[in-house]
C-alpha cells in the first residue's frame, strides 16, 4: 500500500498543473463528504451552515464553510477526529508549543503521519539535492539531557544519519556535536542559524561548512538569510508549515517562491470572503487533503501571504507561496488604528544598517512606541541612526515615536528563543 503512496506522491510534482487541479479537487470533495459522513464537529457544523458537502461545487462555494479558528479547534477536543479513529492512544501525536497560548494536539493515522513527516519532506528536499543517508542535524525544542540523548540513541536515526541538538544547549554544545558528526544538512529556525553565523564570526571558526540548511517557523528575512548563507557558505531552503499540517510548502534552489504541495493540502488565499488574485496579499486558510483521523477544513493558519501560479526551471507544477508577511498575532496596531507588518521594519532596519548591526530586535512597547535593541558593531554611526530614524518615520507616520536602544545583547524569551520582533502591547 505504501508503495502505491509513494510512487504518487513523488509523480504528482511533474504532472500538469491543470492534471493537478483535476486531483487536488478530487481530493477535497472527498475530504468534505468523509468528514460529513465521520466526524460529528463537521456534521454539525455544515448542518448549522445549511450546507451539505455535495453542493460544494467550486473553489468559490468554499466560503459557504465556516473558517476553523484556533480557538474553535482547540475547544473541538476529542469530537474533532473521524469515527474509527477516536481513539488517540492509537494515533499520532503533534503538540504545538504553546507559546501563542494554550498547546493544541493534533491526530495522525499512521499512514497518513508518513506521508506528511516523511514522504512529503523527502520529497521536496529530495528536489533541492538531498539525499536520505547524509548526515544531518536538527535543532529541537527539548531538555538537552532528556529528548535530545533519547533521540540519538534511536537505531533509526543511527541507521538514518540524524542527531539531534537542543535549542536549550549552548551553541559551544552543538558546535561539539557538529565537530564530531560532520553534518551535510542543518535543520533549524532562521533565528539560530543568525545566532549561529554571529557566534561563528565572532570566534573566527570557518571549519562548519554543511552542504544545506533548512529553516522553517518564522518568517524567513531575505537579507539575515543571506548572511547565512554567506558565512556557512550553502543555500538555505525556507519550509513553510505548521504542527497542525506539516510541511505546505518549500523553496526550491530556483527561489522564486514556496511550491505549495497541492496534491496534499487545498490552500485559499482569501480577504473579504473572495479569493483574492495572484500577488495580492491575503489571509491563508488551509484544508488537509491527507488527514483522514483529524480532518482539518478550512483551518485559519494565522498568517498573511500571496501566491503565483507555476512553472519553475525544475519542471514542478505546484503554485507558488510568497513572502509571508506577517503571523497575524505579530501585527503591530497603532494608535491611528493601523496595523503595520513588522516585516517592514525588519527590512528597514536591514536596509539602513545591515553592515553595523550584529543583532537586533523590535519591540511594540505601546500603540505609540516601537523601540529598536540594537547590538552593533564598529561601523555603526550617529548618521546610521539618524537615517533608521528617518525610515521608521516614513513607515509610522509621525503619532509613533521610535526609540533606538543600544545593548550589548538581546535575551532570549521565556521559551529560550530569540525573536526578531515581539510585542508586549495588546
Ligand atoms: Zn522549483
Amino acid at each position: 500500500m505504501m508503495f502505491k503512496e509513494i510512487i504518487h506522491y513523488f509523480r504528482n510534482p511533474y504532472k500538469s498543473f491543470e492534471t493537478l487541479k483535476r486531483l487536488q479537487w478530487q481530493k477535497l470533495q472527498s475530504v468534505l463528504h468523509y468528514a460529513y459522513a465521520q466526524v460529528p464537529f463537521y456534521r454539525d457544523r455544515f448542518d448549522r451552515a445549511g450546507i451539505k458537502p455535495s453542493e460544494i461545487r467550486s473553489a468559490s462555494d468554499m466560503f459557504r464553510i465556516p473558517v476553523l479558528t484556533k480557538e474553535e479547534l482547540r475547544d473541538a477536543g476529542f469530537d474533532i477526529l473521524a469515527g474509527g479513529h477516536n481513539n488517540p492512544a492509537k494515533l499520532k501525536k503533534s503538540t504545538t508549543s504553546g507559546s501563542t497560548g494554550q498547546p493544541t494536539s493534533s491526530y495522525f493515522t499512521l499512514r497518513d503521519w508518513f506521508i506528511l513527516k516523511f514522504l512529503l519532506k523527502y520529497r521536496s528536499k529530495r528536489i533541492c539535492g538531498f539525499y536520505p543517508v547524509i548526515h544531518k542535524v536538527v535543532l529541537v525544542n527539548a531538555n538537552p539531557e532528556e529528548a535530545v540523548l533519547r533521540e540519538n540513541k534511536k537505531i533509526i536515526n543511527k541507521l538514518i544519519r540524524k542527531r539531534s541538538v537542543s535549542i536549550n544547549q549552548k551553541i559551544e554544545d552543538h558546535l561539539t556535536v557538529y565537530r564530531q558528526f560532520k553534518p551535510d544538512v542543518l535543520y533549524g529556525t532562521v533565528s539560530y542559524f543568525n545566532e549561529l553565523k554571529n557566534f561563528l564570526l565572532k570566534n573566527q571558526i570557518n571549519w562548519l561548512k554543511p552542504k544545506m540548511i533548512f529553516t522553517s517557523g518564522e518568517i524567513n528575512y531575505p537579507q539575515t538569510r543571506k548572511e547565512i548563507e554567506r558565512v556557512l557558505g550553502c543555500p538555505c531552503y525556507d519550509i513553510y508549515g505548521s504542527t497542525e499540517f506539516k510541511e505546505v510548502a518549500w523553496e526550491c534552489s530556483h527561489k522564486l517562491g514556496y511550491h505549495i504541495n497541492m496534491d496534499a493540502y487545498f490552500v485559499e488565499f482569501i480577504n473579504n470572503n473572495r479569493h483574492v488574485s495572484a500577488f495580492e496579499e491575503g489571509r491563508i486558510v488551509i484544508t488537509s487533503l491527507v488527514n483522514q483521523a483529524m480532518p482539518l477544513i478550512r483551518y485559519d493558519q494565522g498568517d498573511t501571504g500571496m501566491y503565483t501560479n507555476g512553472g519553475c526551471a525544475d519542471g514542478i507544477n505546484f503554485p507558488f507561496m510568497h513572502s509571508v508577511t506577517g503571523r497575524s498575532m505579530d501585527y503591530y496596531e497603532l494608535s491611528d488604528g493601523r496595523r503595520i507588518a513588522p516585516f517592514s521594519l525588519v527590512v528597514a532596519v536591514h536596509e539602513c544598517a545591515a553592515h553595523a548591526v550584529q543583532q537586533f530586535q523590535i519591540i511594540q512597547k505601546s500603540s505609540d512606541l516601537i523601540v529598536i535593541k540594537i547590538v552593533p558593531n564598529r561601523q555603526f554611526t550617529p548618521v546610521i541612526e539618524q537615517n533608521l530614524h528617518k525610515r521608521y518615520h516614513q513607515i509610522l507616520g509621525g503619532n509613533v515615536v521610535t526609540r533606538i536602544e543600544i545593548v550589548k545583547e538581546i535575551e532570549r524569551d521565556s521559551s529560550n528563543k530569540y525573536r526578531l520582533v515581539r510585542s508586549e502591547f495588546k
